[in-house]
């Protein structure tokens, strides 16, 4: 109910904020919250910005350091389910490294997160409805680095560039990537395990390469109406997306200088294409980044987008804070 009203007040863009617990790092440096929760459960949220001033902050949703994987997903999950009445889908995690990106799209094994619960919410309503119809499901595993797409579940190392092209239909695609057929979510974690394997292959800290790397998974859904024969295809993407935080000024120099400006590129063309649908704009410019012409099937149009913004609570990190929730208030 709820989710019908958001959607007519304001097109298919929702902005879900989520902040993690103080760290241990935070604890024992002494540092306190600035981020204040008094009325997360409306969506809005409170941040101390020093002295006795208050900045105040409103999403669709927002979630406290309390809130578990499986409240994020009683949220996310009608989102999902639209996948199988062919809509397209975006759901991506935003925010500065070391905020929870990672957690909430992939969680530790024994707490999984958005993705595994996606895959097996979409099985379990699949099977749900296979009387009137069959569903055919493959997943794609892709990294966007220093704006090149890598394939993380080639078996052997790329030879060529790949590239996005435009099919006839209109639907945007990467030719000869890797589409894992997926029977069952056992056969999901295997893929999702490769994907992971292959992003830590080649990179000497795979921690600092996963914070300057977008990752994406892209979930391809086929159906068939049994009774009328009717198909139609959607694509639902999940995107971990690379750290928001800005360059600290003594790394301002080579390699490191390249990565952030692609960064920021890109973070900036994703903010500039969501505000630019939620304004209603003649001119959606999509080919500012690989990011975003990758996901232009799912962003805009009838498609649905859900962001997560994820914060920390620390005065450590107040800056990055406001600027992650700035860059939200501007897509909203
Ligand atoms: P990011 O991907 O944004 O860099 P991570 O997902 O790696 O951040 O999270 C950083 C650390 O904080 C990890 O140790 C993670 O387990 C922990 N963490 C993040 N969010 C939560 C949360 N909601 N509850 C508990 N721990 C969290
Ligand atoms: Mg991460």
């Amino acid at each position: 109910k709820l989710y019908n009203q958001v959607q007519e007040s304001k097109g298919n863009i929702r902005v879900f904020c989520r902040c993690r617990p103080l760290s241990k790092e935070d604890i024992s440096a002494g540092y306190s919250t600035v981020v204040e929760f008094e009325a997360a459960k409306d969506g809005d949220l409170g941040v101390l910005t020093g002295g006795s001033t208050k900045k105040t902050f409103k999403f669709d949703r927002v979630y406290t350091p309390k809130d578990g994987q499986a409240d994020v997903f009683v949220d996310a999950s009608p989102m999902v389910v639209s996948v199988l009445d062919g809509y397209n889908v975006c759901i991506f995690a935003y925010g500065q490294t070391g905020t929870g990106k990672t957690f909430t799209m992939e969680g530790p094994e024994n707490n999984r997160g958005v993705n595994y619960r996606t895959l097996e919410e979409l099985f379990n309503r699949a099977r749900e409805r296979s009387e009137t119809f069959t569903y055919s499901i493959s997943v794609s595993v892709l990294e966007v680095y220093n704006e090149q797409i890598r394939d993380l579940l080639a078996t052997s190392p790329a030879t060529k560039k790949l590239e996005i092209r435009q099919a006839s239909e209109g639907i945007h695609h990467v030719p000869g990537i890797v589409e894992a057929k997926v029977e069952n979510i056992k056969e999901v974690w295997d893929v999702l395990q490769a994907g992971s394997n292959a992003r830590a292959v080649g990179s000497n800290n795979v921690n600092e390469h996963s914070s300057r790397s977008h990752c994406m998974l892209s979930i391809m859904v086929k159906s068939k109406n049994l009774m009328n024969g009717d198909c139609t295809k959607s694509k639902l993407w999940l995107v971990d997306l690379a750290g928001s935080e800005r360059l600290a000024k003594t790394d301002v120099q080579g390699g490191r200088l390249k990565e952030a400006q692609n960064i920021n590129r890109s973070l900036s063309a994703l903010g500039d294409v969501i505000s630019a649908l939620a304004n209603k704009s003649s001119h959606i410019p999509f080919r500012n980044s690989k990011l975003t012409h990758l996901l232009q099937d799912s962003l805009g149009g009838d498609s649905k987008t859900l962001m997560f913004v994820q914060i920390s609570p620390s005065e450590n990190d107040l800056g990055e804070t406001l600027s992650s929730l700035n860059f939200a208030t501007r897509v909203r």
